[in-house]
């Protein structure tokens, strides 16, 4: 089998055994990514020279006998919202464009000292904000499925390069679904694990009580390998986890035989699509005939989901988005002090006037709109109201989660209530896109894992995602089910025929 074609684990078996070299890994990617990216815009930067580089070094150190890392001469993309001192990190935003951190997210730094070789940094919506990936500053990706649609969102360039086969692995980030409803329209496997499992350090801030970091790939098996690098307690992020890291690879190959899903009626309400209810539904079947049970639960306060984050989450982006003001970090406008001295342009002074014209032209629209969204929500008069009544529902959200957790092991259901939509389609209407976002916030909201896997294509060839959530740190059961699913199914093994099929 060619490396294209490859999982992540069996690329690491091969490399580890001299099957294949750091060095041939890595030029296969750079070559498919520089033969596809141009349709695709799945990479903003691709860094041929460090990643060759740092392969030759893995070589000739297994050559000469020394110890490499577990993932040594592994390819991986990194979303654009990691820190990484020897690439650019933009946040596929103006505000950051030409931004070189002086350090490594933890993530990277974990990552790097396994000896995983970095491909490049991927496309996202501006600032992790969007379901789409048209709000990103440097264009939108495309779906290798269907040229003409969106990969999803915000962490469209991680899932359509690993799609496209541009890399094997990518990593992203979730804060309302970016990693698993990206992963559902794109036909991958996406792991958003349990809030504080994966440190955020160095993960540039959207909704820090949301965000998470986790992997993007095309097995929960490549995810469990993954994960097992990534995961574990940072000092130097207050809320990642003091808990030990389980095998998950070592723990994907048990029976399912007993484990309870919970299955929520409400998902499958009107607007679900019906191919997509078809494909979820066949999912819990398989699902069932590997032993598992199947139970109706109830969320309660799902309803108010959408409404909760959509306060919470801008709430906290404003927070953080504050310290981009062209003086402490990001874009400065150029012409300042040009003005005849006493006009201020109708600013009342100079000072303001760097700060609202760095800011107007740094930040695209969608931030734009959610600084205000949460600046409001956050000011006086208003805060009771909006943000403070929407953590009240945010903790009885979660103890819906726990609640359901006392009588089922998973929750299983719908990733998207579509497959992926055409391009330009929601670009008009913020609602109906933050409304994409309906069966992903709850996780976010509620601070558990939750897994995105295919389960079926439309009768167009769009894949169809299913999801399964599970309680706090339980991202064993999480990789188990998913690999479980994928060994008695092939909707993960098929490959987009858009941007032609991987040659090696
Ligand atoms: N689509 C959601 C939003 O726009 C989720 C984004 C995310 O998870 N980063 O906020």
């Amino acid at each position: 089998m060619q490396p294209l074609e490859m999982s992540a684990v069996d690329l690491v078996a091969a490399l580890r055994q001299g099957d294949i070299t750091a060095v041939e890994s890595a030029t296969v990617f750079l070559d498919r990514i520089e033969a596809t990216n141009g349709s695709i815009n799945a990479f903003l930067a691709v860094d041929r020279e460090g990643a060759l580089a740092r392969a030759a070094d893995i070589d000739a150190r297994r050559k000469a006998g020394k110890p490499v890392g577990p993932l040594a001469g592994l390819p991986v993309a990194l979303k654009d919202v990691l820190c990484t001192s020897d690439m650019p990190t933009t946040c596929a935003s103006k505000m950051l464009e030409g931004f070189r951190p002086p350090y490594d997210a933890d993530v990277v730094a974990r990552l790097r000292r396994a000896d995983a070789v970095f491909l490049g940094k991927t496309n996202m919506d501006e600032f992790a904000m969007g379901g789409s990936n048209e709000n990103s500053a440097f264009g939108p990706v495309r779906n290798p499925w269907d040229l003409s649609r969106t990969p999803g969102g915000s962490s469209g360039g991680s899932a359509a390069c690993v799609a496209g086969d541009m890399a094997p692995v990518a990593i992203g980030s979730d804060t309302g679904g970016s990693i698993r409803q990206p992963a559902g329209l794109c036909g991958i496997t996406g792991l958003k694990p349990t809030y504080g499992r994966v440190s955020r350090r160095g993960l540039i801030a959207f909704a820090s009580s949301l965000d998470q970091i986790g992997p993007m790939a095309r097995s929960a098996a490549d995810c469990a390998l993954i994960m097992e690098t990534i995961a574990g307690h940072d000092p130097g992020d207050s809320t990642s986890l003091a808990v030990d890291v389980p095998r998950y690879t070592d723990l994907l190959d048990r029976p399912l035989a007993g484990v309870r899903i919970g299955r929520v009626p409400e998902h499958f309400a009107a607007g679900l699509d019906p191919e997509v209810a078809k494909g979820v539904e066949e999912a819990f079947a398989v699902l069932m005939a590997a032993g598992a049970t199947v139970h109706d639960v109830q969320l309660p306060h799902a309803k108010y989901g959408i409404p909760t984050y959509y306060l919470v989450a801008p709430c906290e982006a404003s927070s953080n988005l504050a310290r981009y003001d062209g003086a402490h970090y990001g874009h400065r406008c150029k012409d300042l002090g040009q003005r005849t001295a006493g006009h201020t342009g109708g600013f009342e002074s100079p000072l303001v006037e760097m700060y609202c014209r760095s800011r107007a032209e740094g930040f695209g629209p969608e931030v734009k709109r959610r600084i205000m969204l949460g600046t409001y929500a956050l000011s006086a008069g208003y805060y009771e109201a909006y943000y403070a009544k929407a953590l009240r529902v945010r903790r009885l959200i979660r103890q819906d989660y726990l609640d359901a957790f006392q009588t089922v092991d998973l929750i299983g259901g719908p990733v998207s209530a579509t497959p992926a939509f055409k391009l330009g389609e929601k670009t008009d209407d913020p609602l109906a896109m933050y409304l994409v976002d309906l069966y992903t916030v709850g996780t976010n909201l509620a601070g558990v894992g939750g897994i995105s896997f295919p389960c079926g294509f439309t009768k167009s060839g769009l894949p169809i995602g299913f999801q399964l959530q599970a309680p706090p740190l339980a991202e064993p059961l999480l990789l188990q089910a998913a690999d479980r699913f994928q060994r008695l199914t092939d909707w993960h093994r098929r490959r987009p025929q858009a941007v032609g099929v991987a040659k090696t």
